[in-house]
């Protein structure tokens, strides 16, 4: 052994001495604990990932076993052999004598029911879906509204487009009821709302809907910004109008979009309806003064007057509007009968604001709010309705003639909030009450 060597064996063995042994002890066991425990836990956590693919593994036999158990039970009812290739999970008792009934119907093949929607139903379904889950949150893990919870639900309802001040009072009136109980359920927190909603609403009598006036034709002027709808809407209720044997004409007094005055041609093409037009860019006065000279002329039952939307100025547009006035008093003093304003439920609050605009510088017989069927801000109807004192007459729920709605203040509440807190029956309810009404009306 070299001499190198022998001297570090030396230092070894001072140091070894120099250790406290007990020291050196402990930091061992230290050592082996830690590696010991950093085992176990490993150990553990591929335990816990067996066992939950076990358990994954068992769900899906037995959901397996159920769905086999189904289609067993099927094919036995229809009376056809159960194949021998079909293999079951489930243990079928061998001794069980099989009855196979002799006349029973296919339960297999029968097809599902279609529940077909109303169309305030189809209408309304964003604005419900989204309003009612909202309103479950207010109740997650068994909870009830309670003097606490009325902020939130505050909260909530602004933010489903009711605007403030309905809100306020919705949110007063369940207070009232809180104070004297200990909390409220849903149900009747739903009831309370459309109680609420009920007051706030202007409900059309409906005689209102059937008004003609003696000697002259009714007239009904369509206003609003561009794009929400009016066209369409003045087409759609031509078409209603013809439907019940009216004789009716459109005015295209949109004299600025060309394109708008051929939409309303192709509208009275398909919907058997007159349509009165101008030169391009004429004064939309003065074609509504030619067109209600031609309808007084030929005896219409009633005139549709479409207007612009799309003037630079708001100044501008309510001048305009002014003269179209102008025009039509000049023939019928008394008319125009309905001045209608036409707003898109899409844009919520901003439908709310154009309608105060309007109605500020025309006084407007009554609301009509288009797109209800793309939007989740159907309570923007309670908010205008309530802001303006005006009746909401129509609803917009699709892009084809039939799809204008007469508005009703019970089919909209119960579409709102339908009388059960089961969420299967959301699409359904109210369709014989909307139906109903609705025919009733036509
Ligand atoms: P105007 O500029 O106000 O005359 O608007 P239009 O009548 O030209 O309509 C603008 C767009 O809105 C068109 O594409 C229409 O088909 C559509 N529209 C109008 N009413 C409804 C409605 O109730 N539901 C849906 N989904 N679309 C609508």
């Amino acid at each position: 052994m070299s001499g190198f060597v022998q001297e570090y064996l030396n230092r070894v063995r001072d140091f070894v001495a120099s250790v406290d042994l007990n020291l050196l002890v402990i930091v061992l066991a230290v050592g082996v604990v830690y590696y010991l425990s950093a085992k176990l836990k490993v150990a553990k956590s591929r335990a816990g990932s067996e066992v939950n693919a076990l358990r994954e593994e068992i769900e899906a036999l037995s959901r397996e076993t159920a769905e086999l158990r189904a289609r067993l039970s099927a094919v036995t009812a229809s009376g056809v052999e159960v194949s021998p290739s079909v293999e079951t999970k489930a243990p079928v008792p061998a001794a069980a004598p099989r009855v196979i009934p002799a006349a029973q119907p296919r339960a297999v093949s029968e097809p599902e029911p279609r529940v077909e929607l109303s169309p305030m139903a189809r209408g309304m379904a964003k604005s419900r879906g989204s309003f009612l889950a909202k309103l479950k949150t207010l109740f997650t893990g068994g909870r009830s509204i309670n003097l606490q919870s009325l902020d939130d639900l505050e909260e909530l309802l602004i933010s489903s487009d009711v605007g403030a001040r309905v809100s306020g009072s919705l949110v007063a009136a369940v207070r009232d009821h809180v104070g004297k109980r200990d909390g409220v359920s849903e149900l009747e927190l739903r009831e309370l709302l459309k109680e609420g909603i009920r007051r706030e609403l202007i409900v059309v009598p409906n005689s209102h809907r059937l008004y003609q006036p003696t000697g002259s034709p009714l007239v009904v002027l369509v206003v609003g910004v561009n794009g929400v709808g009016k066209t369409t809407t003045v087409a759609k209720l031509a078409t209603r109008y013809r439907a019940q044997g009216k004789r009716v004409l459109c005015i295209a007094a949109d004299t600025f979009r060309a394109a708008a005055v051929q939409q309303l041609k192709e509208w009275g093409a398909r919907g058997d309806f007159e349509v009165f037009s101008g030169p391009e860019n004429a004064k939309p006065a003065a074609v509504v003064f030619d067109g209600i000279v031609a309808a007084k002329e030929k005896e219409f039952d009633v005139v549709l007057i479409d207007t612009a939307g799309r003037l630079h100025t708001k100044s501008n547009l309510m001048q305009e509007l002014e003269g179209v006035k102008n025009s039509i008093r000049r023939h019928i003093p008394e008319a125009p009968h309905e001045t209608l304003l036409v707003v898109d439920g899409v844009s919520g609050q901003n439908a709310l604001s154009q309608a105060r605009e309007f109605n500020a510088s025309t006084p407007l017989t009554g609301l009509v709010v288009t797109k209800l069927d793309g939007t989740p801000k159907g309570g923007i109807i309670v908010a205008i309705s309530q802001e303006l004192e005006v009746p909401v007459l129509y609803v917009g729920v699709g892009e084809k003639a039939q799809d204008l709605i007469e508005f009703s203040v019970p089919d909209f509440i119960e579409e709102l909030l339908p009388n059960t807190t089961d969420d299967g029956r959301a699409g359904a309810g109210g369709c014989d009450n909307a139906a109903a009404s609705n025919a009733s009306m036509a």
